[in-house]
């Protein structure tokens, strides 16, 4: 049950017709873990927060960039910074940081949020969504894997690898063209706020269905184009073989 406080916080979401009162419950009862760093995971950070998601996990190593890329400003290793400045800015919400992040802390997170596509293929063989997003400073491309439904497609149906340049989070190779670090992009704040959509979307409603797509932005238009997504039969990450498999191999 809401308290008046919490009703009177989250008085804009509530009068959502998909949120109302057991929505914004479900939301505060709810646990989501965010995998990335730099603006994109910040921004998101902070719009799970106000959305009132009430367990939010980050991997320990990542918090401290994270924070320095709010703060603008460097900070040592310790997360309390984040967790307190989260904390301020909502009560409700515990960040609870993680070792590191191949701890994977799956089994106590509802999905994941992420900016790179590194921890994909073990959340997967977990049965959990994976809300994956991806900026420069040119465009951005929004897909959400769902290992929960294995009638979907997921993300390694989609890019059997790693995604492309300049989606992928990993250095250059030799000759590869650089490009704009996300940090510096303002897009990430707009896609922060789509990728956390997709989270409160699948929290609110896991059963809604939605049409596999990936959604692809370019800047400064803000043109939007959507791919459907079929699902890869020799797909080896959520294919029937690669079911059968105990544990499927592990990306990094
Ligand atoms: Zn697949």
């Amino acid at each position: 049950m809401l308290e008046d406080a919490q009703i009177e916080r989250y008085s804009r979401q509530i009068i959502l017709p998909r949120v109302g009162g057991r929505g914004q419950e479900k939301l505060l009862r709810s646990q989501v873990y965010v995998d990335g760093d730099g603006l994109l995971a910040t921004a998101a950070l902070f719009y799970l927060v106000a959305a009132g998601v009430g367990t939010i996990g980050v991997a320990r190593a990542k918090a401290a960039p994270i924070f320095s890329a709010l703060a603008e400003q460097s900070l040592g290793p310790d997360e309390q910074p984040l967790a307190h400045t989260l904390r301020r800015l909502n009560p409700d919400c515990s960040i609870v940081t993680h070792l590191d992040e191949d701890e994977q802390p799956a089994h106590h997170y509802d999905l994941v949020l992420a900016t790179t596509d590194a921890l994909h293929d073990g959340w997967y063989a977990r049965h959990k969504p994976f809300v994956w997003g991806a900026a420069s400073g040119e465009g951005a491309c929004l897909f959400v894997s769902r290992g929960d439904r294995a009638d979907r497609p997921c993300l390694r149906c989609l890019f059997s690898e790693h995604p492309p340049r300049p989606y992928r989070a990993t250095p250059p190779r030799r000759g590869e063209k650089t490009v704009p670090d996300p940090l510096d992009s303002p897009y990430a704040l707009f896609l922060g706020t789509q990728l956390v959509t997709e989270a409160l979307k699948i929290i609110l409603q896991p059963e809604a269905e939605s049409p596999p797509k990936l959604l692809a932005y370019t800047f400064p238009a803000f043109h939007c184009t959507e791919q459907t997504v079929e699902k890869n039969p020799h797909c080896s990450v959520c294919s029937t073989q690669a079911h059968a498999c105990p544990e499927p191999r592990r990306r990094n």
